[in-house]
């Protein structure tokens, strides 16, 4: 193109008058330049020069042609209808014409160095419209040669990107904003490519990756919450479901709590910046994981949960001490009565003149029958509560809470072996607290009996087979002769040394709490180094 452009003057007649001087040249035109201008112009291959003046012409590029010292010779529709003068006002004036001081002189300087040194020159520059409006232009300055030795024109090609350059700053300023935002937010964010790659964090992850000694939060995270959802979370992940607010516990080391997450994940859509999908867009997931800490509020929960099973169980216990005690106070008042009831039938047969001393018995006899019925009436009823799913660590738990004051009193050491995921049995907290406190209370009992130094319990629960929960409390105390295993469950047995006021009704009320949720309780004979009290209850005949 620059070889015929560079005989083009602007003037469209120009290129006709020389089409028409050519068509019929002069007799005194040399042989050889006509035979050089029929190969430009009659050359079946080579373009005609009015058809390079079109493109040039219509182009959507502002073009200039100007000559070496920036003077402008030539201006496209393009160029004029962007800086809003029309040809006849540029044509003779400096490119200059356009300059803006808020394009800084040393651009104008590298622009020029360039294009003297022969190079083409590429670059930004703010320049100023007819009106006195401004607008950013791209633009390209390229020397043009004639006779290849030093330039004798410039050619200048410029777009107006001002609408591309505010778009691009608006973009930076708002992820310039959204970074922010996302940076200081207390939530941990973590963006995860398909592969399950973190591929964007904020400072909180960051901190929290930092407080896991290095390890990534995300893949742990999802673990838990795999773990907690099952087969769920592949078909989350497959049809891209949200999962939301999911508690999961880290655990951080060396520390000595866990702490509390909730949990979201949520799929997003990228846009792919290829061209190929200019036309048909494929965009691609990414898994967006925000975790919100609530260690504060879970602890918060668990202190306010132990602290009403603290206040249930003391209920409960005074209750079934209540209970206890009027159901032994019953028991023992029945043996005179029934001596009574003896001597007045034996009085009514063998002495029938000592009718006043039988009648008075008779009297002693329904007053005491009356004051066992009164005993009978008085005693309180259970405390009530709701059926729901208990777990067995938990209760366990609760009560070593409730018993802390006495276990340190006495200086005891428990060693609890908990299975981590035991399965919940449906049936009543409070039932299954007062359970196991009475089988700790026996234990802490044996560790104190005299003669005994080992002051420690240990505690295991355990998982049978999905069938069943077994829970086994043995203790280093003075241990249980074979022959007592059956009769320790009998009501009002005590064989404690040191009696400590119990009524001996502990493991009869233990028992039968198992019984009712279908389970047993045994003493292990083979344990020799104290004793081992098994409870076993089935996971599905649960009250
Ligand atoms: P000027 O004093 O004109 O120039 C500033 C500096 O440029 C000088 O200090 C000097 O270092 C250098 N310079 C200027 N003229 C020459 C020269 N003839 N020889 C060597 N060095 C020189 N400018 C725009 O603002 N907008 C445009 O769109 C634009 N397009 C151009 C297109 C072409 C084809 C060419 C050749 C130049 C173009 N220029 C453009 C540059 C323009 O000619 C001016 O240099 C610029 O506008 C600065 O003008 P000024 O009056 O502020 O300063």
């Amino acid at each position: 193109m620059s070889s015929n452009l560079r005989s083009v003057q602007g003037e469209y007649d120009w290129v006709d008058t020389l089409g028409d001087f050519f068509a019929s040249p002069p007799d005194d035109v040399p042989a050889e330049v006509l035979e050089a201008f029929a190969v430009i112009f009659n050359h079946d291959r080579i373009l005609p020069p009015q058809i390079f003046y079109e493109v040039v012409e219509q182009s959507s590029i502002a073009i200039s042609i100007t000559d070496n010292q920036a003077g402008i010779l030539y201006v496209n529709r393009a160029f004029q209808n962007l800086t809003g003068y029309c040809s006849n006002e540029l044509r003779g004036k400096n490119q200059s014409i356009l300059s803006c001081e808020a394009t800084p002189k040393a651009v104008y300087q590298d622009l020029w160095t360039s294009i003297l040194s022969a190079k083409e020159w590429n670059g930004m520059l703010v320049n100023k419209r007819k009106d006195g409006s401004h607008y950013l232009a791209e633009v390209t300055v390229a020397p043009v040669y004639r006779k290849r030795v030093e330039a004798e024109y410039f050619l200048g090609m410029q777009r107006d990107v001002t609408a591309l350059h505010n778009l691009k700053n608006k973009v930076h300023n708002q992820k310039a904003l959204i970074e922010s935002v996302v940076d200081h937010t207390p939530m941990v964010i973590a963006l995860l490519d398909m592969d399950g790659k973190v591929v964007l964090d904020n400072r909180a992850y960051k901190t929290l990756m930092a407080d896991l000694g290095g390890r990534e939060p995300a893949e742990l995270i999802l673990k838990d919450i795999r773990n907690l959802v099952g087969e769920d979370f592949e078909t989350a992940c497959t049809r891209e479901y949200s999962i939301e607010h999911h508690e999961v516990s880290l655990v951080q080391e060396p520390g000595p709590e866990p702490r509390w997450f909730s949990c979201s994940a949520s799929w997003i859509k990228e846009f792919d910046l290829r061209a190929e999908s200019y036309f048909e867009s494929h965009r691609q997931s990414g898994l967006l994981l925000v975790a919100n800490e609530i260690t504060r509020q879970k602890r918060e929960q668990e202190h306010a949960r132990i602290s009403a099973a603290q206040a249930l169980t003391m209920e409960q216990s005074a209750t079934l001490n209540m209970r206890e005690t009027l159901s032994g106070a019953i028991f023992k008042m029945q043996e005179p009565l029934n001596m009574i009831e003896a001597a007045v039938e034996i009085l009514k047969r063998q002495e029938p003149e000592q009718a006043y001393l039988c009648s008075t018995l008779k009297q002693a006899l329904d007053a005491g029958h009356q004051a066992a019925q009164t005993l009978r009436a008085s005693i309180p009823t259970e405390v009530s509560e709701v059926i729901g799913p208990v777990n067995m660590n938990d209760v366990v738990r609760d009560v070593l809470n409730v018993m802390a004051p006495r276990l340190l009193a006495e200086g005891v050491v428990v060693d609890c072996r908990h299975l981590e995921s035991l399965p919940s049995i449906a049936g009543q907290a409070g039932k299954l607290r007062a359970l196991v406190k009475y089988l700790l209370d026996n234990a802490i009992d044996a560790l104190r009996e005299p003669g005994n130094r080992q002051r420690e319990f240990m505690i295991i629960t355990r998982n049978d087979n999905d069938e069943r929960i077994e829970l086994c409390i043995q203790d280093m105390g003075v241990g249980l002769a074979r022959e007592l295993r059956f009769k320790v469950f009998e009501p009002f047995f005590s064989n404690w040394n040191a009696r400590r006021g119990h009524s001996g009704m502990g493991l009869t009320m233990a028992q039968q709490i198992a019984v009712e949720y279908g389970g047993d309780i045994e003493v292990d004979t083979e344990y020799r180094n104290g004793c081992r009290i098994r409870v076993s209850i089935p996971l599905n005949i649960g009250k």
